[in-house]
């Protein structure tokens, strides 16, 4: 690898922003449901694996609402009033962002980039109001742009949106490092066009490879470092 890496983009859910599931718990019980937060806590991992199994060539939606699904159902909720409560949260999702309790230390880490002058974004499989959200949590300041796949009508693994971060960022694919949790849709995505990537995440989730382009990270303080490997920072 030749191009030295001097751009950002941080994928969102799971990187940024995790899964409230304090909220989901109020938003469930508006509908008459009672499943504590610390239930669905324990309900993600098996959700999040059969993500990973759906997220590759199917687009935003599908994976999201099996993965809500299969969230439920773990946290025991009815199989046929799962399916009728992801389809609920997946049209309220727009205005009532589930994805919104921040990562500790990775918007600023975020804010730490751009203050070092590295250009920085969000590359996001998300609903198209993404960039609301993140105004609404406060964070807008350090991102150049906010690239959202339910505006762009593209989403990751695919080529084209890995591609046209790149460009809102000034740089070539090669230059950029991109950041994220989903070993299908970031990894994998950003790898296929140049990119270097750190894998952000737990144990529990599908790993890939450490290697040359590729990077681990389990916390915030391990994502700077590699950034600082990298010449980034
Ligand atoms: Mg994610």
């Amino acid at each position: 690898m030749t191009a030295r890496a001097r751009a950002v983009t941080f994928d969102a859910g799971q990187t940024l922003v995790e899964l409230d599931t304090a909220m989901l718990s109020r938003r469930l019980a508006e509908r008459g449901l009672r499943v504590d937060a610390a239930t669905l806590d324990g309900a993600q991992p098996p959700a999040w694996r059969r993500y990973e199994q759906t997220v590759k060539d199917a687009g935003h939606e599908a994976p999201w609402q099996i993965f809500m699904r299969t969230l439920l159902e773990g946290a025991g909720v009815a199989d046929a009033r799962a399916v009728e409560l992801a389809a609920w949260l997946w049209d309220e999702q727009p205005a009532k962002n589930l994805w919104r309790r921040p990562i500790p230390g990775m918007f600023e880490l975020a804010a730490e980039l751009t203050a070092r002058g590295v250009p920085v974004g969000i590359l996001s499989n998300s609903e198209g109001k993404l960039a609301e959200l993140i105004d609404e949590i406060g964070w807008r300041a350090p991102f150049r742009v906010i690239v959202d796949s339910g505006r762009l009508g593209v989403a990751k693994p695919e080529r084209a949106i890995f591609e046209h971060a790149a460009r809102a960022l000034g740089v070539t694919p090669a230059e950029v490092v991109h950041v994220g949790d989903s070993r299908t849709a970031d990894i994998d995505g950003a790898r296929a066009v140049g990119m270097r990537a750190i894998w952000f995440g737990a144990a529990a989730r599908e790993r890939p490879e450490d290697g040359d382009d590729v990077a681990i990270a389990a916390e915030a303080g391990a994502v700077r470092a590699a950034l600082v490997r990298w010449g980034v920072l």
